[in-house]
């Protein structure tokens, strides 16, 4: 019988120096004043080295080769943690040092030119960063290794087990249905202009509100603002979200329904996995899903605003008290091929989603060009959403992610709306009666069941594996299209 004492122990510092790291992220986004960036850069670099240092450690190493030698007989949770724990050390000692600091410095310097590139919507700017950026991830795809693909070995940091064959077979199955069912739908669903605004007090006031009724639990989280919302852990009793607020927007709404999908899933863990690295989502693809699972699933459905209309329409008279309940519903949901990912609705998101995909993994295996990405991003937009691109900022400069160096995190959006549909269905053979449910607010019925089959284990199972407990089968497109075909052709009726 071996004994996991030291390795836990081990693992909990590490847990704790990593919400350490958050916090003072946290900090940055929310509370810190501008002129405290470049000092707190530097604290950064000076803690993120020392965590670097104990992740990658001999000592580390060798826990884990003695906690392996050893496996039979350990409990599934135990497997777990030495599976998690395998994979980080792994990942973070197959790239050597210099290649991590590069990387660390290419990417802080791409951020500010992206920023720029993007306020003067000149690609130009960006260009040569992004070109080194391209030949790094190449590179790291080396240092990582694949079986097939080198961006599989990107793919993966972001979904253990993902493919560049799995997500070509799931934009294979999607692109016709969905290009089909956008040619059907758009423009057929009026959407909502507002000419009066909304109050700051009374947008924050209707969030909470809404959490509260999710069940987030503000013992244990808490709700602030910053420029683009996100849901951080700080520690097992410490999961906070903010959300941001525009006078004209909904975004109060579907942000809050989204970070709070996020924090619930957080919340959610079971109390035993807290300081272990299992105290967590176990991808970002099943995180995703949580949160479009709130904000699309639920929070665009008429049962669910049965219950919330009438508060909406009391909080805001200006704005609401005239509008028919009919009219909302096909507001919130209208269906207009934009350029801009996140402002897509649920029928054109996935091919913003693909054409990033087809774009990355180009980029990648060196079929496309880096100067030639403009062009290419022009064409695809012409050819999947029929819209022309007229500047590089609502075009190829629109996202911060390649600016992080990364390659392989867009494919996870669309797995998250996938399985938030199969998890949808699964929820519904476990409550028929889901739309009384929802139209009367009990909103804990759905918390609970999704905390019993999803959240509590945190990142005990692999995504794969959970989904298949969760709703009986693997990933498939077929219940999103379900989905979507049955929405959208009873709103437009
Ligand atoms: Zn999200």
């Amino acid at each position: 019988m071996i004994n996991l004492a030291e390795l836990r122990k081990y693992s909990a510092e590490l847990v704790d120096l990593h919400h350490t790291l958050a916090l003072m992220q946290w900090d940055q986004e929310v509370r810190m004043p501008r002129r405290g960036a470049e000092e707190r850069a530097g604290q950064f670099a000076t803690l993120s080295a020392l965590v670097h240092r104990r992740e990658v450690s001999p000592e580390l190493g060798a826990l884990l080769v003695e906690a392996e030698a050893q496996k039979d007989g350990l409990a599934v949770e135990e497997l777990a943690l030495l599976r998690v724990m395998r994979r980080s050390y792994d990942q973070n000692t197959k790239l050597p040092e210099e290649f991590v600091a590069e990387f660390s410095r290419l990417t802080s310097q791409a951020q500010m030119a992206w920023l720029e590139a993007r306020e003067q919507s000149n690609f130009a700017i960006f260009q040569p960063l992004l070109e080194r950026l391209v030949v790094l991830s190449r590179q790291q795809a080396e240092y990582l290794g694949y079986a097939v693909h080198p961006y599989d070995a990107l793919l993966d940091l972001y979904e253990e087990g993902l493919t560049t064959a799995k997500v070509a077979g799931m934009f294979a199955e999607l692109q016709a249905p969905l290009v089909a069912l956008v040619k059907r739908f758009a423009g057929r669903l009026t959407p909502l202009v507002f000419s009066e605004p909304f109050s700051q007090v009374g947008q924050e006031q209707f969030a909470e509100h809404l959490l509260k009724a999710m069940g987030f639990d503000f013992s244990r989280g808490c709700l602030a603002r910053s420029p683009h919302p996100f849901t951080t852990t700080l520690g097992h009793h410490d999961r906070r979200i903010t959300n941001r607020y525009a006078p004209r927007s909904l975004d109060f709404i579907f942000g809050a329904l989204h970070e709070g999908g996020h924090a619930l899933y957080e919340q959610g863990i079971d109390e035993r996995l807290a300081r272990s690295p299992l105290d967590d989502g176990v991808s970002l693809g099943i995180h995703e899903s949580q949160s479009r699972f709130w904000e699309n699933v639920v929070g665009r459905s008429r049962p669910f605003w049965q219950r919330f209309f009438p508060e909406l329409q009391q909080a805001f008279p200006a704005q609401f008290a005239c509008l028919g309940f009919e009219d909302f519903i096909r507001g919130i949901n209208a269906v207009t091929p934009g350029l801009i990912r996140v402002d897509a609705d649920e029928l054109t998101y996935n091919l913003h989603v693909l054409i990033r995909f087809e774009i990355e993994k180009g980029l990648i295996e060196g079929s496309l060009e880096v100067a030639a990405l403009p062009g290419a991003w022009r064409e695809k937009y012409r050819q999947y959403l029929g819209v022309e691109v007229e500047s590089d900022a609502d075009g190829v400069l629109q996202d911060i992610h390649w600016s992080h160096g990364s390659f392989g995190y867009f494919p996870t959006y669309t797995i998250g709306n996938l399985a938030a549909a199969q998890i949808w269905e699964a929820y519904k053979r476990y409550d028929p009666g889901f739309a009384r449910t929802l139209a009367e607010g009990d909103l804990a019925k759905v918390r609970e069941w999704q905390g019993r089959e999803i959240h509590s284990h945190g990142s005990i199972y692999l995504p794969e594996e959970l989904l298949v407990r969760v709703t009986g089968s693997p990933l498939a497109a077929g219940p999103f299209l379900a989905y979507l075909e049955e929405k959208f052709s009873t709103l437009v009726g």
